[in-house]
């Protein structure tokens, strides 16, 4: 079979180690339909594992035209000198136009390390990719000057466009039992002798706080002042239902582990209501919450940037402001 006319112009990496991983490529599959419809070509999701078939099923049923399997006992695990060679050989050899992959912990090893090798440009942490329809050229909005400005950039004469997205920047497609798709094995090389080889792994006991996909999120920040503080926070999620988040401040004092840091680099979030509390709204932050359909936000300085896109501002000291709202909100329970 000639695998090369099948295999169309956006490509998405098929982060698919766990549930929270999984749901940035169904975004990004769906983000890829998006540009891919405009250019007029189709979806490949590339997936690399040791038995990964139940996958490829799942990708197409979200969107994907074509899932371009590597089976190895080899990839069994992740490894970045692996993933990279046997990515970009496919790159060289099928010569898609984009190449999407999450910004989580795998898409930030190893896509600087395949675009450095396919030599070619890479925006890290888009907030937006869109077709420029003069030009057909991918436009990557990402975060630069450390946070401070929001770059559009263009890879003109480079190919692939490549570009990593945050988990939950894009919203995925609903499955389709009914949607139809190729699954194509093309050659792979695997290499037994890379560098490192992994001998063991071992799942994280921790929970995980399911906070990309909570309707209701309380932000904790700075200003909450302490631990202590910062604990009353889980009350008032588990009363309204949510799940709480924490911007890096909150992070580094203690009060919240890293996989509760919301902002540019941490999660994103689009709840039906946030709630943020002692945070000034700085964008590294906020470029986290934008999808949030109402956001309430209380500080004790009136001028806190946070203000400006709250749909609700309460100017308070957090001591004060959280008992009330405790207690009014059990009283009503
Ligand atoms: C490259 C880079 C990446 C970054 N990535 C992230 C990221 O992913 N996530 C992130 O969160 N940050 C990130 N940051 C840091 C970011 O720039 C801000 O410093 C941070 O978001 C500020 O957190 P904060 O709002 O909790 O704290 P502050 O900015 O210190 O704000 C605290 C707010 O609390 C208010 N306050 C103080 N005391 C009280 C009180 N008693 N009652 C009520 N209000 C009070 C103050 O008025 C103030 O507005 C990044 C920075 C850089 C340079």
């Amino acid at each position: 079979m000639d695998t090369r006319s099948l295999v169309r112009g956006v490509w998405v990496f098929g982060d698919y180690r766990n549930y929270f991983q999984n749901r940035v490529t169904l975004q990004l599959i769906a983000k890829g339909r998006e540009l891919a419809e405009t250019l007029g070509t189709g979806v490949t999701v590339l997936v690399l594992g040791e038995v990964v078939h139940q996958f490829a099923m799942e990708y197409i049923a979200h969107g994907a035209d074509v899932v371009m399997v590597a089976e190895h006992p080899e990839l069994k695990c992740y490894q970045v000198e692996l993933f990279t060679k046997v990515i970009g050989r496919w790159a060289e050899a099928f010569r898609p136009d984009i190449l999407l992959g999450g910004a989580t912990s795998f898409g930030r090893e190893f896509f600087p390390r395949l675009a450095k090798r396919l030599k070619t440009g890479l925006s890290a942490d888009c907030m937006s990719l869109e077709v420029d329809p003069d030009t057909g050229l991918l436009v990557q909005t990402s975060p630069a000057f450390s946070g401070n400005l929001l770059a559009e950039v263009v890879t003109s004469h480079c190919r692939p466009q490549m570009a990593t997205v945050h988990p939950g920047v894009f919203k995925e497609l609903p499955h389709n039992v009914n949607a139809s798709g190729r699954v194509v094995y093309p050659e792979i090389k695997v290499e037994a002798e890379a560098r490192v080889r992994v001998l063991r792994s071992r799942r994280q006991e921790a929970r995980e706080s399911n906070l990309e996909d909570a309707q209701v999120v309380i932000v904790g920040g700075r200003g909450l002042g302490s631990g202590e503080q910062f604990r009353l926070l889980f009350e008032l999620a588990e009363l309204l239902e949510g799940e709480v988040g924490a911007t890096r401040p909150a992070v580094l004092a203690g009060w919240a582990n890293e996989g509760r840091l919301l902002g540019q680099t941490g999660k994103t979030v689009r709840p039906r209501l946030l709630i943020s509390i002692g945070t000034s709204g700085a964008l590294q932050y906020t470029t986290a919450i934008h999808g949030a359909e109402t956001i309430i936000a209380i500080n004790r300085d009136p001028h806190a940037p946070i203000f400006t896109m709250a749909d609700l501002g309460l100017v308070g000291e957090c001591a004060a402001v959280l008992p009330l709202l405790l207690e009014t909100l059990r009283r009503r329970m």
